[in-house]
């Protein structure tokens, strides 16, 4: 995709996993590409595998639930490399819990990061965007923000938002040379899913191995998707010859969700 070269482009929670996988694939392109994420040292590693590559890349430390974080972090990537051209809200957290047992602390950590986290994102830039009659807003959300699962009401909910909040602005930017679309993953091979399938493993008396393996049964194609396979839609979504494409969720879950 020769047209991303040079384009700027943001990943938030690039420490690890999808986020990873994403920087990485822009660096691939030669598109100039910020990480974002918590911890200085994990962000410089992964900064370093990028340069290693030759890709030209801005590490900045950012919280997306904090707003003057993210605005500090628009500051330094302007004066880097200018305005951000692709914008992909990818960091995100996924505690489970059944709905009574769960803590509000739980809730409002899920909506902070997924939800407000986003927002504080689109809010911050979006704008150059529209004053440069192009952009990209690539959200990743999940399947389970068109169905849901017990025991993750806080997780699903925020996934409907992000599709919510994917369709409004794509309706509110549809004639200004911006899209704004979502990438929806089924069960990822990343930390995250280890995570939560040792949580369930713990819940069931069940291995790791057994639990991992329940999950990827669930999915038509029997594996979890790669995280390479999530970048490679969100590529896609950010060419030039996507531009047709805007207010979309599109599932990379191998078949798990058909609507
Ligand atoms: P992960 O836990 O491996 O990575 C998440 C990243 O987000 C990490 O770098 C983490 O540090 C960062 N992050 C969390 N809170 C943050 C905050 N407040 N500010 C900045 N960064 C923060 O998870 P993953 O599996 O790579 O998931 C990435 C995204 O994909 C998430 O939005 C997740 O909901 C979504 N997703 C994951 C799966 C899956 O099966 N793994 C499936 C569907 C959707």
């Amino acid at each position: 995709m020769k047209d991303l070269a040079g384009r700027i482009v943001l990943v938030t929670g690039a420490t690890r996993g999808i986020g990873k996988a994403i920087a990485l694939a822009f660096g691939a392109e030669q598109s100039r590409v910020v990480i974002t994420g918590r911890t200085a040292a994990a962000l410089e590693e992964v900064a370093a595998t990028l340069r290693s590559t030759g890709a030209e890349v801005l590490a900045h430390q950012c919280d997306v639930t904090q707003k003057p974080h993210v605005e500090s972090l628009r500051q330094e990537i302007e004066k880097r490399f200018g305005a951000v051209q692709i914008l992909v809200n990818n960091a995100g957290v996924a505690p489970a819990a059944d709905f009574l047992e769960m803590t509000d602390k739980l809730w409002d950590e899920v909506m902070r990061v997924n939800v407000n986290g986003a927002y504080n994102c689109c809010k911050t830039f979006l704008a150059p965007m529209i004053d440069a009659h192009w952009g990209r807003i690539i959200n990743i959300a999940s399947t389970v923000a068109r169905v849901a699962y017990p025991g993750i009401a806080a997780y699903a909910t925020s996934k409907h938002a992000s599709l919510g909040l994917t369709r409004a602005l794509a309706m509110e930017t549809a004639r200004s040379g911006v899209t704004v679309n979502a990438v929806c993953p089924g069960y990822v091979n990343t930390e995250l899913t280890r995570e939560n399938a040792q949580r369930l493993a713990e819940k069931r008396g069940q291995s790791l191995d057994q639990a991992l393996a329940m999950l990827a049964a669930s999915c038509p194609q029997r594996r979890l998707i790669e995280p390479e396979e999530v970048a490679y839609v969100t590529l896609m979504l950010a060419s030039d010859r996507a531009r047709g494409i805007t207010g979309q969720a599109i599932q990379v879950d191998g078949g798990a969700v058909m609507a």
